[in-house]
């Protein structure tokens, strides 16, 4: 039986329109004229598949807008993010067009007598999973360089976005990449384990949520299939004793806020120093107020919808069980009276382990601080976590914030200063249960490659 998919607009909560999937069995034909295709494609020159991803940049480009409607209507991102988001995954794209060939040049080794060097060529067909936060940047960053690596893509993408899934398809196919070199399948979490299995996929790539990457790792490992999890996380922010509580406050609210606080590198847990904990209180609680709610269509608007009832829902009863627990609200914590998946930006402190809001990852507008007495208590609560993705250090001196941030923090990413961002020139990805393996830059390349050493004698 065919599946359907509803997009469903969080800002009102009506369903839009409806999509037909695919059968498993389309599923894997899918799957298997990707992989069929990889044999020419493994065999085109780096120019050309860069000419191709290019062209891809410009096509998303040109379609901004209407892109950025789509994932409004079907996730409620704002305007302004989705503009973002469409001009990042062009630049993605222009970005692998250009290094690729460099990051994935042969490199000599010396043996004192036979030719030796290590290559690296393409695996096959990688099936990505991806998630509906950053519709289009979770999969462009898995794509481009996966692509310009030599592979072939499928696409399951999150079952309330199918309406961005198909999008994407288009954007490859319009760019005029041959045919079943990007395939989307429109299909439920339920298909996933059939298409891992088929010996047309060669590894799996997946963002979302640790009980999924569980899921497929495990379904993965069974048939002895490379992948690559990146899935959520609790960043912790310290904020020093020497910090400017304004300026801390600033970066900590720009890093809860990032897509209305749903993204795995959102701050999400801010260690506060005593002598610095009520200015740095104040000034978030101000400074998070300051992103009001509104219409995700109006250019100035910094908070949208929740991507879902549901969400909604679990981040409240995660900010009510917090306060029950002795947590205090400094602002928002209340469900607006009005249709749609709507949460205000809300401040919690008096943090403290056993609470929601410091033992689970908190997928929304919520901030929770922490207090912890010095320095050495800060870094052990920003590692007493299952996650490790981002990390931030906020103080008056930068040197004690570097050494913090490279020596002591369990996280793929550390930032002094300022709040974490994806950079396509730096890998991306986490410890713990937040993932193995690393996205963008030349590590990100190299993921999905065989890495192949040749000795000639
Ligand atoms: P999920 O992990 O459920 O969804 C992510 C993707 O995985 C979707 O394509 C989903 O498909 C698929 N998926 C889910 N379960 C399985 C499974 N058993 N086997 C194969 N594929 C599966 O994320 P949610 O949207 O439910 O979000 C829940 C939590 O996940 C968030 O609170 C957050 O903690 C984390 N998350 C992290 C993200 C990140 O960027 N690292 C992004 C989004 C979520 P389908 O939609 O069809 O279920």
């Amino acid at each position: 039986r065919r599946p359907t998919f509803t997009a469903v607009d969080p800002a009102t909560g009506t369903p839009g329109r409806i999509y037909d999937g695919v059968t498993p069995d389309e599923a894997l034909g899918i799957a298997r004229a990707a992989r069929a295709a990889f044999d020419g494609w493994r065999r085109t020159g780096f120019p050309d598949r860069a000419r191709l991803l290019r062209r891809a940049g410009e096509v998303l480009r040109e379609r901004r807008e209407e892109l950025c409607a789509l994932m409004t209507a079907e996730m409620g991102k704002t305007l302004t993010e989705g503009r973002a988001e469409i001009d990042k995954c062009a630049g993605a794209c222009d970005h692998y067009a250009e290094h690729a060939q460099a990051m994935l040049a042969a490199q000599p080794v010396e043996m004192g007598g036979p030719k030796a060097s290590v290559v690296f060529r393409p695996l096959g067909t990688v099936l990505a999973v991806m998630p509906w936060n950053f519709p289009f940047w979770q999969v462009f960053r898995f794509a481009a360089p996966a692509l310009m690596a030599g592979n072939t893509g499928v696409l399951k993408h999150a079952s309330n976005v199918p309406g961005c899934a198909l999008a994407i398809e288009a954007v490859f196919r319009d760019a005029g990449f041959p045919p079943d070199i990007f395939r989307t399948v429109l299909i439920g979490s339920s298909g996933v384990q059939a298409l891992i299995e088929d010996p047309a996929i060669a590894a799996v790539s997946l963002t979302g949520s640790v009980e999924a990457g569980r899921k497929v790792a495990t379904q993965a490992g069974a048939v002895l299939k490379k992948c690559v999890l990146e899935l959520g996380g609790s960043d912790a922010y310290l904020v020093l004793d020497d910090a400017d509580p304004e300026a801390a406050a600033e970066v900590a609210a720009a890093a809860r806020m990032v897509n209305g606080g749903q993204s795995c590198i959102a701050g999400k847990r801010f260690i506060v120093l005593g002598s610095v904990r009520e200015a740095f209180e104040q000034a978030l609680a101000r400074k998070m107020a300051g992103y009001a709610m509104g219409d995700p269509r109006d250019e100035a608007t910094k908070l949208g919808p929740m991507q879902s009832l549901e969400a909604r829902d679990g981040i409240h009863d995660q900010v009510r069980r917090s306060l029950e627990a002795g947590a205090r609200l400094l602002c928002g914590g209340q469900v607006p009276d009005r249709p749609g998946a709507w949460y205000p930006a809300t401040v919690l402190t008096g943090v403290r382990p056993g609470m929601a809001a410091y033992d689970e990852e908190v997928f929304g507008p919520v901030a929770a601080i922490i207090e912890a007495a010095d320095e050495a208590e800060a870094i052990r609560l920003a590692n007493d976590s299952p996650f490790g993705l981002g990390s931030g250090v906020l103080t008056g001196d930068v040197s004690r914030g570097e050494r913090i941030a490279a020596d002591e923090l369990e996280a793929g990413v550390s930032f002094v200063n300022q709040n974490v961002r994806s950079d396509v020139r730096l890998p991306f990805g986490g410890v713990k249960h937040s993932g193995y393996g690393r996205e963008l830059s030349a590590f990100g390349i190299r993921e999905f490659v065989n890495i192949k050493s040749v000795v000639v004698q």
